[in-house]
């Protein structure tokens, strides 16, 4: 079962969206010069499809996005919510911030609409560095994927 840490209405996580992004809880990766260790600890609430609902529900219409942050411990289960998201909330964008370099072999992206993929390796920074080995990518309407990563690095002095 899923925990989540915490949640925020976040603006900058994927271009174009307000996201309500979900920190979850009990992250596996082990990324040396970890950027949440919070997110380490498996506790938290219980992340399931009825806690999932509520979470948006509380945000009303003020959002066109979910962001699950993490739960590459269990990305079955990270998938499962988003495909419920898809039943329940269909004019929501589904995104998912994986650390992983590459998903397990067959996992069905379906249900995403975005997927930001790589570990955080402090050297090269996150997405909005020049240097960073982290993607994101956004799904075409064929299915297939574009990335996007340069969209986070178009900002200017003032963000
Ligand atoms: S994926 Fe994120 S939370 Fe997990 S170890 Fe790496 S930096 Fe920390």
């Amino acid at each position: 079962m899923l925990r989540y840490a915490d949640t925020d209405v976040v603006f900058q996580e994927v271009p174009d969206e307000v996201s309500l992004a979900i920190s979850i809880a009990g992250c596996p990766n082990g990324c040396p010069g970890c950027h949440s260790p919070h997110l380490l600890d498996d506790a938290g609430p219980m992340l399931d499809a009825a806690e999932l609902h509520r979470l948006v529900e509380c945000c009303g219409s003020g959002i066109t996005c979910v962001c699950f942050m993490g739960g590459d411990a269990a990305p079955e289960q990270v998938r499962a919510l988003a495909l419920g998201l898809r039943e329940l909330h269909p004019h929501l964008r589904v995104a998912w911030y994986s650390g992983r370099q590459l998903l397990p072999q067959g996992f069905d992206t379906s249900a995403f609409d975005y997927i930001k993929l790589g570990p955080y390796v402090e050297a090269q920074g996150p997405l909005s560095s020049p240097t960073t080995n982290q993607r994101m990518l956004r799904r075409r309407p064929d299915g297939s994927w574009d990335d996007i990563t340069s969209r986070f690095q178009r900002r200017g002095p003032l963000g």
